[in-house]
């Protein structure tokens, strides 16, 4: 066994809506959540720009309530996309910016305690498109991470807990076996801002995600903005006027009515009293209220729940051994409800619902480095030996197709993996080509699951050039998919009249730069990020 030093440069990190965590593999096996600057293990996913200062984290969270416009929040929402949705201080900023100043306070602060740290596998939602995955990837690397992997939740969740069980059994010979053999659970994981439902089969090192499905933006926030409705609602029944409806009244009642509904999580009721243009409303919030006021929100996450297990894993309930809590906002008593209404048994909540899928990147971190791949890592050698044999097997969360035409002449998606399909994937499909003579062929890949080809993302394309002037109409040209492990995507074309094909791998549109990467690093780099 090493010294503690050698392996620190290794984190897992969860990078969450409202919340990020930061862990490490210790060298006997536990996973350890490193506290930031503050000493709290949770570090709010905020950050609010005071000229050159960004503050991070809980003082974000505070100064956010004071002056919102200087603050941005849930970034993750935005991930993927060009633009956080509104302007910080005056300024635009790519999610990928703003995620890094987040991912770059917890490095700093988990230096202090740990010494240099080069190396993170970040997590994402099982759902996330490619996209969306790319864009987490690039905040790593702006924030001066090495990125060695960008995880599923869901798979990080599973890890922690087969390692938390066997350490439970004191099997710590056996560190990632699972008890009973074989098990398939559910994770349901509703956070912040994202919700998803991974069906997973465990065996001893093995880990294998079945089905997964999801909504990018339902979590916690959601159940916060109906506290808001509600209470506006009240108020305008009495005073006449709905301060819900001013966006600035909004931005101070949001983090009272998240307060109120974690302690609703506790207390059957809680004493509400807010104030706009001199008036005053006093009254008492209750649980059911409150349930009543989110009850479709929750409908949402139950029939995702029901469809995922049901039909895309094909499973029945009775198949199900574990329900897996992951996310702050299944602390709900609701929630606890709903799924023991649906499946038949408790959900298993032993496990810290907030810092498990950090605690999961870490030792995903660690399968890495045991395999090989990424130097020393000084572990007890019975868990290097064991980490080393790991296979985690995932699925893709949207179908791959081709942009093609129909009989009748409309563009369709010729999906060619479906969605849950396991990876690593590869299909082919032969298309006929449509106009006689053409001497190039471009190929369109379409990320989703639309039937028409203009609802879904189209995500790259493959050209083949120079084709000799006389194919005939009809002439077969073979378009070949193929979805890695790790998430890229690889497309062939192939015209099989005169075997001239291309190939390519798909970098999708938003992806930075390498002078975009340099450039925003170099923006976080002149921050005072205290
Ligand atoms: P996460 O993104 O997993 O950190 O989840 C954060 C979300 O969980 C936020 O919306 C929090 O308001 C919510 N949350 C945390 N603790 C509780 C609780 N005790 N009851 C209800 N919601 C909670």
């Amino acid at each position: 066994m090493g010294s503690i030093q050698s392996d620190a440069n290794l984190v897992g990190i969860d990078l969450g809506t409202t919340m990020s965590v930061i862990a490490r593999l210790e060298p006997n096996g536990t996973t350890m959540t490193i506290p930031n600057s503050l000493g709290d293990p949770l570090t709010p996913s905020i950050v609010y720009f005071d000229g050159s200062t960004a503050l991070v984290g809980r003082m974000a969270k505070e100064a956010a309530a004071l002056d919102s416009s200087k603050a941005a929040l849930f970034v993750k929402r935005d991930m993927g996309s060009p633009f956080y949705s509104r302007t910080v201080a005056g300024r635009r900023f790519r999610p990928e910016t703003l995620a890094a100043i987040v991912l770059r306070k917890l490095k700093q602060d988990a230096e202090k305690r740990i010494g240099p740290i080069s190396k993170a596998v970040i997590t994402v939602p099982a759902f996330f498109d490619d996209t969306r995955r790319k864009a987490t990837e690039d905040a790593g690397r702006i924030a001066g991470f090495e990125v060695l992997d960008v995880l599923n939740e869901p798979t990080a969740a599973a890890l922690a807990y087969a390692m938390q069980s066997q350490r439970e059994a004191h099997a710590t010979d056996h560190w990632l076996d699972v008890p009973g053999g074989e098990m398939k659970a559910v994770v349901y994981d509703l956070g912040g801002g994202t919700f998803d439902v991974t069906v997973v089969r465990l065996r001893s090192k093995h880990f294998e995600t079945v089905a997964t499905d999801g909504a990018v933006r339902l979590g916690g926030k959601d159940w916060d903005d109906r506290i808001v409705d509600y209470l506006g609602r009240q108020f305008a029944e009495k005073f006449g006027v709905n301060p819900a409806e001013d966006p600035k009244r909004r931005d101070v009642w949001t983090p009272l009515a998240e307060r109120y509904k974690v302690i609703l999580s506790q207390l059957q009721s809680v004493p509400v009293e807010l104030n706009h243009q001199g008036h005053s409303l006093n009254l008492t919030l209750t649980r059911e209220q409150f349930e009543e006021a989110t009850a479709d929100l929750l409908l949402q996450t139950r029939m995702v729940t029901d469809l995922v297990v049901t039909r895309q894993a094909q499973l029945g309930w009775g198949d199900i051994d574990r329900i897996l809590l992951v996310g702050g906002s299944t602390r709900m008593p609701m929630v606890k409800n709903m799924l023991r209404e649906v499946t038949g048994q408790a959900a298993d909540d032993h496990l810290d619902a907030d810092q498990v899928v950090a605690q999961g990147a870490a030792i995903h971190a660690g399968i890495i480095a045991a395999k090989g791949r990424e130097g020393e890592l000084e572990i007890a050698d019975g868990l290097r030996e064991e980490l080393e044999d790991v296979a985690v097997i995932n699925v893709n969360s949207h179908s791959l197709g081709v942009k093609a035409l129909n009989e009748d002449g409309q563009s369709i998606n010729a999906v060619l993996i479906p969605k849950n399909t396991q990876l690593p994937y590869a299909a082919s499909k032969v298309f006929r080509l449509r106009t006689p003579g053409a001497t190039s062929i471009r190929v369109n890949i379409l990320e989703g699951e639309a039937a028409e080809a203009a609802y879904n993302i189209p995500i790259g394309e493959c050209h083949i050039r120079q084709l000799p002037p006389n194919l005939p109409r009809h002439a077969p040209i073979q378009v070949r998919l193929a979805y890695g492990a790790n998430g890229r995507v690889g497309v062939m074309a192939l015209d099989m009249t005169n075997g001239l094909f291309a190939e390519s791998e798909i970098v999708c549109g938003e992806r930075l730069s390498n002078e975009e990467l340099e450039r925003e690093r170099m923006f976080v780099d002149s921050l005072n990020i205290p």
